[in-house]
């Protein structure tokens, strides 16, 4: 069975989760759309991008949980600062 191995994990601005990957039998790197779902990412097989026939998204790496736990990071960041912009604007429309 083909495998695509998984180089990459990314958040789209529109909130899908969009996988980079290589297929293992040609070496191109592919694209493919993963959901908007951290916790229910959809992975496992697909029509590869390559002209392979299909692959199996594959992580030996460990690549999609790590990325996962840093996306996260940036989005509690992204909220945060949205928070902190938000009460500052508050404050001076009080002031
Ligand atoms: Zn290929």
């Amino acid at each position: 069975m083909t495998t695509a191995t998984i180089t990459g994990l990314d958040l789209a601005a529109d909130g899908v989760f969009l996988v980079r990957a290589t297929c293992d039998r040609c070496g191109r790197t592919v694209l493919h759309g993963a959901g908007p779902d951290a916790d229910a990412l959809i992975l496992g097989h697909r029509v590869a991008h390559c002209g392979c026939g299909g692959y199996e998204l594959a992580d030996p790496d460990g690549i999609v949980p790590v990325r996962l736990r840093v996306i996260r990071q940036e989005q509690a960041e992204k909220a945060r600062r949205r928070a902190e912009a938000r009460a500052q604007r508050a404050a001076r429309a009080a002031g």
